[in-house]
C-alpha cells in the first residue's frame, strides 16, 4: 500500500503562476541517473571513449533541434530557451570538463560527465537561493540529455500525454515544457524551481497556475490523484473532501467571473470616482512578456528587469544584443512608457557570464548599481544600448539599489559619456532621456530629498525595502511570515518618499510585488503614488478596483493607517473599509498574497 496518497493533503510550495486548476494528476517519472558506474578504462581505449562523448553531445544536439522544430506555436516565444540549451551542450566546463577527465583520469565518459557536471552545480549552490541558481539547474538538464543518451536510455517522452492533467514533475526542464501540449496542461506542480525559474515564469506568460518548490511532490503524489492547484496562494490539494473540492470549484468560478469581467474593461484607465488618475503599469523580466502587458491593458512598463539579457549565455551580451532587445520592447509599446531599469546582478541575481567572488551577505555586498559602477565597459554597454533604443521610443532609464546620492551622480556621468561617445561616432541616440532612482535601501528613504534634485522620477522598490527595512531576507522561506508589506514602517518610508517628491516635483512610482495585491491598492492610492507597477496578470484587477475607489477616502484611509502601531492594525482598518470588494481580488495577490480569511 506504499502508493497510496493520503486524503485531503495540503501542501504549500511558492504560487509561481495565479489561477486555481482542478484535475487529475499527471507524475512525470523522472528518476535523475545519481548512480552511475564509475570505470577506468585503457589507456588505448581513451580516444573511442571521447569519440562516444562526442557523439552522445551531437545526438543531444540532434535531439534539441527536433525539439524546437516541433514546438507548438504558443510556446514559440520561449524557443530562445532551448537555443541557449543548446550552447550549453558546448559549455566549456562541461564539454571541455568531461573530456579532460577521460583523458587525465582516464574515466568511462558518464562518469567523466558526471564530474563535469557536478563541479558546475558545486559553483551554482554557492549563489543565494533565487533568480540566477536557477540558471545552474539549466546546465543539469541540458548534460542530462547527453546522459540519457550515452546510457542508451533516450529523451523522457512527455508528449504523449493525451488528456487535459495537471503536470506533476521533480523539476521540468524547458525542453520538457515546450514538448507539453499546452493545451492538456491545467497547472504545474513541481518539487523545485522558483518564481523565477524557467517554469515560472513560462507558467505566468501562458497564464497557467503552477505552484513550485514543494520539495516533496513527486514522492507524494501520484497520477490520477485528483488535485486542487491554488496559484496564487501556493497551495495544493491532493485527494480532496467533497467539502474542500466544492468550495475550490466555486472559487475557481468566481475568480473565472471576476477575470473575465475585469479584464473586459482593462484598457481602461485607472480612474478613480471622484477624477484621480493613477497609472497601472507592468514589471516583465522578458520581452516576451510584452504581450501580455497589452492584453491585460498595462499603461506602459514601470519596470523591466535586465538581468535575464545576461544569463544563459557564457559570453556577456553585446550592446548591439542589448540595443535589438531594448529597440524591439521600445517599438511594439508604441507612446507608452517603457522604464528600463539597469544591470541589478549580484544580491539574488547573478549571470553565468560574469565571473563572482563568494560574499558572506551578497544583499549587503556588490551588487547592482555598485557592480555597475565598478565595471564601466558592462555598464557602458548597456547605457549605450539604451541611449539608443530611446530612439525609437518612449523609454526611461532607471538605477537600482541607489544608497547615496554620490551613486547617482556618478552614474549620471557615465551616461553623459556614453552620451558623448555616441554622439561623437555619429550613432543616432536620444540624449533628453529621463532619469530615475530605485528607492530600495532605507538611507535612500531618508536622503531623498537631496537624491529627487538629481532624478526626474523615483520608483519605490518594496520587495528590497521591506527586506533591508525589517531585517527580512526577501527569499527566505522560514521569516516569510515576518515580511510584512503593510508594516508600518514600511508604509511611514513610502509616504516619506513621496512627499520629498511632490515637493521636489518628480514622479514617484511604486514596483515592488504589493502593487499587484488588492489589500495594499487603497493604501498606495492614498499614498499619492502617481504610479504602480505589476506582474502583468494582476493588472485588471488593480485598475478595476481603483475604478470603485473615491481617492479622497483613500487618503483619509491612510492617514488613518500612518497612525497605526501594527501591521494587524493597518489590516483591520483596512478590511473594515473594503472587506467585501477584496473578496474576489486575493485570488490575483502575488507569491506573498495575504489571506483574507475567506
Ligand atoms: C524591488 O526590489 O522591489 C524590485 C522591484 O526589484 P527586484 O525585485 O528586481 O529586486
Ligand atoms: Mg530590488
Amino acid at each position: 500500500m506504499a502508493n497510496a496518497t493520503a486524503k485531503n493533503l495540503s501542501l504549500q510550495g511558492l504560487g509561481a503562476s495565479p489561477g486555481i486548476a482542478i484535475g487529475k494528476a499527471y507524475l512525470l517519472e523522472h528518476e535523475d541517473v545519481e548512480v552511475i558506474e564509475k570505470r577506468v578504462i585503457r589507456p588505448e581505449d581513451v580516444g573511442a571513449e571521447i569519440n562516444r562523448f562526442k557523439q552522445a553531445v551531437q545526438q543531444a544536439q540532434e535531439q534539441l533541434r527536433e525539439i524546437i522544430r516541433d514546438v507548438p506555436d504558443e510556446y514559440r516565444d520561449h524557443v530562445y530557451i532551448l537555443d541557449s540549451h543548446m550552447m550549453l551542450l558546448k559549455d566549456r566546463m562541461i564539454y571541455d570538463g568531461t573530456i579532460e577527465q577521460i583523458r587525465q583520469k582516464r574515466l568511462n565518459a558518464e562518469s567523466a560527465l558526471k564530474i563535469a557536471v557536478d563541479k558546475v552545480k558545486a559553483i551554482f549552490r554557492k549563489m543565494p537561493e533565487g533568480y540566477f541558481r536557477d540558471r545552474g539547474s539549466d546546465i543539469v538538464h541540458a548534460s542530462k540529455l547527453i546522459l540519457e543518451n550515452l546510457l542508451g536510455t533516450g529523451p523522457s517522452k512527455i508528449s504523449d500525454i493525451d488528456q487535459r492533467v495537471i503536470i506533476v514533475a521533480h523539476d521540468l526542464s524547458p525542453a520538457e515544457t515546450t514538448q507539453i501540449q499546452l493545451a492538456k496542461v491545467k497547472a504545474f506542480v513541481t518539487d523545485r524551481g522558483s518564481h523565477t525559474s524557467h517554469t515560472g515564469i513560462m507558467a505566468r506568460s501562458l497564464e497557467i497556475p503552477a505552484v513550485l518548490g514543494l520539495a516533496n511532490a513527486t514522492q507524494l503524489i501520484h497520477t490520477g490523484d485528483i488535485m486542487i492547484v491554488d496559484g496564487s496562494a501556493g497551495t495544493v490539494i491532493v485527494n480532496p473532501n467533497e467539502q474542500t473540492l466544492t468550495r475550490y470549484h466555486e472559487r475557481k468560478a468566481l475568480l473565472e467571473d471576476f477575470q473575465a469581467k475585469v479584464t473586459r474593461t482593462s484598457h481602461l484607465p485607472a480612474e478613480t470616482t471622484d477624477g484621480h488618475r493613477l497609472t497601472v503599469t507592468a514589471n516583465i523580466e522578458l520581452l516576451e512578456e510584452v504581450v501580455s502587458v497589452m492584453d491585460h491593458g498595462g499603461d506602459g512598463i514601470g519596470l523591466y528587469r535586465t538581468e535575464f539579457l545576461y544569463m544563459n549565455r557564457p559570453a556577456l551580451p553585446s550592446e548591439q544584443d542589448l540595443f535589438d532587445n531594448y529597440r524591439d520592447l521600445a517599438e511594439i509599446m508604441g507612446t507608452r512608457q517603457v522604464t528600463i531599469r539597469t544591470l541589478d546582478i549580484g544580491g539574488d541575481k547573478f549571470a553565468t557570464s560574469v565571473p563572482w567572488g563568494e560574499e558572506m551577505n551578497p544583499a549587503l555586498g556588490f551588487r547592482a548599481i555598485r557592480f555597475c559602477l565598478q565595471s564601466p565597459e558592462i555598464f557602458t554597454a548597456q547605457l549605450r544600448a539604451i541611449l539608443r533604443a530611446a530612439y525609437f521610443g518612449n523609454i526611461r532609464i532607471m538605477f537600482p539599489m541607489i544608497s547615496q546620492v554620490e551613486e547617482l551622480v556618478q552614474a549620471k556621468q557615465m551616461l553623459r559619456e556614453a552620451a558623448e561617445s555616441l554622439d561623437k561616432e555619429g550613432i543616432p541616440f536620444e540624449g533628453d532621456i529621463q532619469i530615475g532612482a530605485m528607492i530600495e535601501v532605507p538611507s535612500a528613504v531618508f536622503m531623498a530629498d537631496v537624491l529627487a534634485k538629481e532624478v526626474d522620477f523615483f520608483s519605490i522598490g518594496t520587495n528590497d525595502l521591506i527586506q533591508y527595512s525589517l531585517a527580512i531576507d526577501r527569499g527566505n522561506k522560514h521569516v516569510a511570515e515576518l515580511y510584512q508589506p503593510l508594516h508600518p514602517a514600511v508604509l511611514r518610508m513610502i509616504h516619506r518618499v513621496v512627499q520629498a517628491a511632490k515637493t521636489a516635483e518628480v514622479q514617484v512610482a511604486l514596483c515592488g510585488e504589493m502593487a499587484g495585491d488588492l489589500i495594499n491598492v487603497p493604501v498606495l492610492l492614498g499614498l499619492e503614488l502617481d504610479a504602480i507597477s505589476m506582474n502583468p496578470i494582476s493588472i485588471p484587477g488593480v485598475k478595476n478596483f481603483v475604478r470603485n475607489l473615491s481617492f479622497e477616502e483613500s487618503k483619509q484611509l491612510v492617514r488613518a493607517v500612518l497612525e497605526q502601531p501594527t501591521t494587524s492594525n493597518v489590516l483591520e482598518l483596512i478590511r473594515e473599509a473594503y472587506g467585501t470588494s477584496l473578496e474576489t481580488g486575493d485570488f490575483f495577490s502575488g507569491e506573498r498574497g495575504i489571506e483574507l480569511g475567506r
